[in-house]
This record gives structure tokens, sequence and C-alpha cells, in this order.
């Protein structure tokens, strides 16, 4: 697992509108990037295209063998309990017990019976962190995850994401539209505008972060 992500050229139209103009992009192995801009500025089409999802982007893309999506909804199985969304599509062995473990690590080991309907929106955000875990990515992507939490669940949820990614070191992209997300969590952020990385920001802050910390809000004054 000691690849990173390499894109080279990345570029998406639809109809006469360029979204994505031959953009570059690297990620070493477990390194956490940010990628900012505005709504609509393109940001889960180049998710979706590092993710293989989306047949006509264009560009050269390397990217882990095992990677894993998580989205804004969760998109959930209903009638499934949560251990087997949590290792759905998988074809091995002992699935019941990957998934008590993988949930244990999101605090939920003790819903792995219930029905995703049954659980407010930060566990069900906790449960497709988990049903990414599971599969031990090399890369994790993220779009917008927390996006439809309240201020505190959201908290709680980028302490959870921090405390995964110091312990396991999947390389990550983030894709969000709140600054201060991405100074909380990322090594790098990127500003993506008028279809290229406009602009890229080291963020050397020492972990775990707060947002009270003196650099902290003087980086986020230059965002
Ligand atoms: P962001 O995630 O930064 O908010 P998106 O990547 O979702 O932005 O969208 C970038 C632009 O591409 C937007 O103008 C959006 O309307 C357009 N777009 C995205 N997907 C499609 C699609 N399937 N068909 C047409 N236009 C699309
Ligand atoms: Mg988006």
């Amino acid at each position: 697992m000691t690849t990173g992500v390499k894109v080279r050229q990345a570029g998406r139209r639809f109809g006469s509108r360029t979204v994505l103009r031959d953009v570059d992009l690297d990620i070493a192995p477990g390194e956490f990037v940010a990628l900012i801009g505005q709504s609509g500025s393109g940001k889960s089409t180049l998710l979706r295209a590092i993710a293989g999802l989306d047949p006509d982007a264009t560009g050269a893309y390397e990217v882990p063998d095992r990677h894993a999506v998580v989205f804004q909804e969760h998109r959930l199985l209903p009638w499934s309990r949560v251990w087997r969304n949590v290792t759905l599509g998988l074809n091995e062995t002992n699935l019941r017990e990957r998934a008590r473990r993988a949930l244990d690590e999101v605090g939920l080991a003790a819903r792995a019976n219930a029905y995703p309907g049954t659980l407010s929106g930060g566990e069900s955000q906790r449960v497709a962190l988990a049903r990414a875990l599971v599969r031990t990515p090399g890369l994790l992507l993220l779009d917008e995850p927390f996006g439809a939490l309240d201020a505190l669940t959201r908290l709680k949820a980028q302490a959870l994401v921090a405390r995964l990614w110091t312990e396991h070191r999947p390389a990550v992209l983030l894709v969000t539209h709140d600054v201060e997300e991405a100074l909380l969590l990322a090594d790098r952020v990127l500003l993506l505008d008028g279809g290229r990385i406009a602009e890229t920001f080291d963020v050397d802050l020492p972990r775990p972060r707060s947002i009270g910390h003196p650099r902290f809000v003087a980086l986020r004054r230059q965002l």
C-alpha cells in the first residue's frame, strides 16, 4: 500500500462547459489533502474522476488499488442491517466479525443489528465511515462527508476522522467548502477555481488541532 495518487491533466466537460482543465494533483501515501472551492467549482467532479466513477473524465489517474468513498448522503441500504451495509460487496469470510471491528472503531458496535432508518444523521455517517474502513483503503475519498450534520455532530465527526486517519494513515482527499474543516484536518489545502488548482496552502499546524490556535487563526485569514 505504498502508492499515492497521481493525477495528470484531468479534464471534464459537460456539453460546451469545461469544468476541469488539465488538473494535476499528487497525494503522497498517508497524506491528508483537502480540496476547497466555491459551490459548482468542480470539486465533486474531480473526486468522482479520481474514484473511477466518471467514464467521461479525461486524463491519467494513478490511484491505490483499494480506495473507498464517503459521500454527503450516506447511501446506506434501508432494508439491510447496519453490519450488512458495512460489508456489502465484500466477498470474504467472517464478515460479521469484520463489520463489528469496523463499527467498534466508530463507536457503533452496539448498533450492528439495527436498520439504518433508526440511526441519526451522525450515526449514519459513522456507519458510512466504517463501511469505508472495513476495506482497509489506501485512499479515502470524502465528498463533503459532514455537510448535512449539525454543528456539534460535525465537530465530533471531524475529530473521529482525525483519529481514524492517525491510526490507519490512508491517503485522504477531503472535498469540503468549509475552510475551518480543511485546516483542522489536512496537511495541504488546494483551492479549485476556474477548473484549475488555483492555490495550494501547506498547513503547518501541530496535531491535534484547535481552531483557537493563533496559527490557525492566521491561516484562516489567508484562506
Ligand atoms: P462542486 O462539487 O464543486 O460543488 P460539481 O463538481 O458538483 O461542483 O459541479 C461542477 C459543475 O459541473 C457545476 O456547474 C455542475 O452544474 C456541473 N455538473 C456536474 N455534474 C453534471 C452533470 N452530470 N451534467 C451536467 N453538468 C454537471
Ligand atoms: Mg460537490
